[in-house]
């Protein structure tokens, strides 16, 4: 028994009020599951415990690497034992949302990703995979592509080497046709707070094979899938994830428009198409900002004045680039390329008839580098080009404020215009994009800032709250929080709500050893 590897790790910094015995617990873990499963490395620690966030980093205590669903139950047992606070993550590049440090500096990362990285199953006549934790976008991606293409999944523009199982579960969202990712998960497999295993819908009948586990999410008794996004009620050892059949022919559409105010006309003009579903993918409005600021740095960072772009700046800009305040972007499906040809005229009538919008097509946008994000996340590749944003500042600070509005133009618009004057009053540039279906708008603001420089960190800190504030004061909230900002949503919520995610929190992990304080639960 090799307990010396732990005699270094301090618990000085544990924020957790749970009584613990971390040396006692990492020694078993060693033990039971073998030492490569277990590090106390403070320059590995570091690295875990980084994020984008204006806090400061959450270090973690020690990093465990478990192989199998056994050694996850085997680690949460042992930690319900010694009264230690674990942080699972699948692949922890949740950017501008937390990253991969834990809710607080001390508690365990449970690193699923490293070893737990085998696509269980693909199915191609049902459409469906079955995934561990550690498959990435781009993984996915290449097996697809393997086995002849037939079937593509919703990439995000965010990392490649994201996990599917961890976007998904943590309601991630992406382009394509099932561009909201928790809407394809069916059928996974949980251990609980309390060292259970479970396997929610039919994977829960007594018997040996499991036929409809990932094909329905209606099964005998509660649908218990939900229970497990954007909680901390257990591990997330594999999930069921729904694929989309390709279709023979695919073209995409951009259409640019020129001023600010037109957000409100664009999602009007989108909210019919989606309704009748003339267009199968989510489609999307992105400002300028949100679009451009992956190609270059803010223009006058580093000189004294680096206030928000002025209008005149902003024009220039987007004439720089042939695009305007928005562009819209989705994809048309159809048997051939005639096919959706007319798909095309039909749409380019329908936004181009109020004289605002100028059409850029498919092959255009291919010959356009801030616009190829677009084009692979619609066609079910993995693009990793929005993510140059952070480089708009130095200092990689970013925020993701992810609040949705109802597919009403002037709703949108007014929130458009309440968040850029907020954006701007902080120093900062707004940047945006929504993601809209027939009756709802998925936003996501980018609040980005130079994270070495302190009042740049309080302004990020101050305008996302601003902006969460003002969101709230019409009765809209975020879909998905920065894990520092999760108690402050919390907060936002009715006593009755907080009342009942503690009580399911009670029953599934008595001891509070999931990620204690994640989307606010204790
Ligand atoms: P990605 O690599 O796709 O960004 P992450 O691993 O960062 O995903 O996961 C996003 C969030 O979901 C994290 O905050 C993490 O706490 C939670 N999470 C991820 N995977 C699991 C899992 N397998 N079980 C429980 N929670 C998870």
């Amino acid at each position: 028994m090799q307990s010396f590897w732990y005699r270094d790790v301090t618990q000085a910094n544990f924020s957790s009020d749970i009584a613990h015995d971390l040396s006692g617990f990492l020694e078993s873990i060693g033990s039971a599951c073998g030492p490569e499963t277990v590090t106390t490395d403070a320059s590995v620690c570091g690295n875990y415990g980084q994020h984008t966030l204006p806090d400061a980093d959450h270090i973690p205590s020690a990093v465990l690497f478990p192989d199998s669903t056994a050694a996850v139950q085997t680690i949460v047992r042992l930690a319900n034992q010694y009264r230690v606070p674990l942080f699972p993550i699948s692949m922890g590049r949740n950017l501008g949302l937390g990253s991969r440090a834990p809710m607080r500096s001390g508690q365990v990362v449970v690193d699923l990703g490293r070893r737990m990285n085998r696509i269980v199953e693909i199915n191609d006549d049902l459409g469906f995979c079955v995934l561990e934790p550690g498959v990435t976008f781009d993984d996915l991606y290449a097996e697809l592509e393997r086995r002849g293409g037939s079937l593509m999944m919703s990439p995000t523009a965010g990392p490649p080497d994201g996990s599917v199982l961890g976007n998904a579960l943590d309601k991630g969202g992406g382009s394509g046709p099932a561009g909201n990712h928790f809407d394809s998960v069916c059928g996974i497999e949980v251990v609980l707070g309390n060292g259970d295993i479970i396997r929610t819908g039919d994977g829960g009948l007594n018997a040996d094979a499991h036929p409809n586990w990932h094909v329905t999410k209606y099964s005998f008794g509660p649908a218990l899938d939900g229970l497990f996004t954007q909680s901390n009620y257990g591990i997330v050892t594999r999930a069921g994830i729904w694929l989309t059949h390709k279709p023979a022919h695919m073209r995409l559409f951009f259409f640019t428009f020129p001023d600010d105010a037109d957000l409100a006309e664009i999602v009007e003009l989108i909210r019919p198409i989606k309704a009748r579903n003339l267009v199968p993918t989510l489609i999307r409005a992105t400002n300028d900002l949100y679009l451009l600021s992956s190609q270059e740095q803010h223009p006058r960072y580093g000189s004294r004045d680096c206030s928000p772009l002025s209008d005149d700046e902003r024009r220039d800009l987007q004439k720089r680039y042939g695009v305007g305040a928005w562009t819209v972007s989705g994809a048309v499906f159809g048997e051939n390329d005639a096919a959706t040809l007319r798909a095309m005229d039909r749409l380019r009538g329908h936004f181009q008839a109020s004289g605002k919008a100028r059409y850029i097509s498919d092959e255009e946008a291919r010959e356009r580098p801030h616009l190829h994000a677009a084009v692979k996340s619609n066609s079910g590749q993995p693009a990793a080009g929005e993510l140059g944003m952070l480089r708009w500042r130095p200092g990689d600070g970013a925020i993701w404020l992810t609040p949705g509005a109802p597919m009403i133009g002037s709703t949108v618009n007014t929130l458009q215009q309440e968040c850029r004057r907020i954006a701007n009053e902080n120093g900062l540039d707004y940047m945006a994009s929504f993601v809209c279906g027939p009756r709802f708008a998925r936003g996501v603001h980018a609040i980005i800032f130079n994270r070495g420089d302190e009042r740049e960190r309080q302004a990020a800190d101050r305008c996302y709250r601003a902006m969460a504030e003002a969101f709230r004061q019409r009765g809209i909230f975020v879909g998905r929080s920065p894990t520092s900002y999760q108690s402050f949503h919390q907060g936002q919520r009715t006593p009755e709500i907080t009342r009942t995610t503690a009580a399911l929190k009670a029953a599934l992990d008595p001891n509070g050893i999931i990620a204690p304080g994640r989307y606010g639960i204790e």
